[in-house]
């Protein structure tokens, strides 16, 4: 087992050897540009074509539906000021939730400072919208809500088929930040309802700077004006040279995700479990952050009371996780999001975020486990001596506070 053990695949994921093994030769021998008209950059534009069939596959859509990006930002940022460009004779009103990734609250904010309107919607405990707030919030000068499929800190699942039929019958677009769904549990664009839908290629096993937005071609037909202006690429929606290993890469990440999700995500979850047992198991007030059950297979995120977050992320050096702690330039930030879910703030300070992946093993989670409830008792009894015994619980083997000193 490799140290520290990488529990952090809601930041980026590795790349499948599959996918590296697919793109390796659009490096090198075929290197050409997709828009060459020659003989070799037509061959360039058929592995990108492919890679497109891959990926409208994935989502239920269809190959002309899907435009390559550099990511799932470019992606939601090319949604949103694109939609809220081409759709300005009917609106200036979008909807949008508090738990959205930065690269939608700041496209929302940014188009709020130039005067639009956007509403933007709580969630409940678990971290889900309410769907008759979303009803109530629609106007005739909405043009658009965004809503994300699963939350990438506490992996909460919206109901997406439901926010598709609202948004539909009220004849308003529905954009889906899709990023951390997408090869980790079923999205279907058509039966969803879902008019525009970011995703990106890092997030799983598929490269760093490739992502994709679907744009629903029929049922409505959805406009955009492009953001980035140039050679026309991507059918005008988005100029730029196509990273041809970059999309060759993503596609075969959406082949295997397609062929594998279901026995992975089973796998994945049941890991996940595990983890989550382990910790409960052996120690007192500890609280899980986000839907008991609605969530994303490979999530896990816990708080932990009696600890200070930095303390214990910094005594857990062999384990790369994310903490609920966001540092700004001047001070360490509770999550907006765990925030946003009713959390306080020193429970939201005291959070790990734990993401599973592909190449997750049970041994690496039955170490971080240990590794966890072994620093949380260590950290309790050293805050407060004499509640020590509160804190571990059910003291097993595999509980061992060691005193260093
Ligand atoms: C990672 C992520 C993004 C940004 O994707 P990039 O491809 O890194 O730009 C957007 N939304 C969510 C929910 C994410 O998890």
């Amino acid at each position: 087992m490799k140290l520290p053990v990488y529990l952090d695949d809601h930041a980026t994921t590795p790349c499948d050897p599959r996918v590296v093994a697919k793109m390796t030769p659009y490096f090198t021998e075929r290197f050409w540009n997709a828009s060459s008209r020659h003989e070799p950059g037509k061959r360039a534009l058929e592995a990108v074509e492919e890679a497109r069939v891959r990926a409208a596959h994935l989502l239920c859509a269809q190959a002309r539906e899907i435009i390559f990006t550099s990511g799932a930002t470019e992606a939601n940022n090319i949604a949103i000021f694109g939609a809220a460009e081409a759709y300005r004779d009917k609106g200036d009103h979008f909807i949008t939730s508090m738990i959205e990734h930065k690269s939608v609250l700041d496209c929302y904010k940014h188009l709020e400072d130039r005067g639009a309107k956007v509403t933007w919607l709580r969630v409940d405990r678990n971290g889900q919208i309410d769907l008759d707030e979303l009803d109530r919030a629609i106007g005739p000068k909405t043009v658009m809500v965004s809503i994300m499929f699963a939350n990438n800190e506490i992996g909460t699942l919206q109901h997406v088929a439901a926010i598709g039929r609202l948004a539909h019958e009220h004849g308003i677009l529905f954009h889906c930040d899709a990023a951390q769904a997408c090869g980790k549990v079923t999205v279907d664009v058509e039966k969803m309802g879902i008019d525009l839908l970011s995703l990106s290629g890092h997030k799983f096993y598929a490269p760093k700077g490739v992502g994709a937005l679907y744009i629903r071609a029929q049922g409505p037909r959805v406009r955009l004006s492009p953001i980035l202006h140039g050679g026309g690429q991507e059918r005008g929606f988005r100029s730029g040279t196509l990273n041809v290993p970059g999309i060759v890469g993503l596609g075969e990440a959406c082949r295997i995700a397609e062929s594998e999700m279901e026995t992975e995500s089973t796998r994945i979850s049941l890991l996940r479990d595990r983890l989550r047992v382990r910790i409960t198991d052996h120690l007192d007030g500890v609280h899980i952050n986000g839907h008991p059950m609605e969530r994303l297979p490979n999530n896990l995120n816990v708080s932990f009371e009696g600890v200070e977050g930095e303390q214990l992320l910094s005594s857990l050096e062999d384990l790369a996780v994310t903490s609920g702690a966001a540092c700004t330039s001047a001070s360490v930030e509770p999550s907006y999001v765990l925030r946003a879910i009713g959390v306080p703030d020193f429970l939201a300070l005291a959070s790990i975020r734990f993401g599973l992946g592909r190449f997750t093993t049970e041994e690496e989670i039955d170490y971080a486990a240990g590794r966890v409830v072994e620093q949380v008792v260590k950290l309790r009894a050293l805050a407060a001596p004499k509640n020590a015994k509160k804190s571990g619980r059910r003291s097993s083997g595999l509980v061992e506070t060691k005193e260093s000193s």
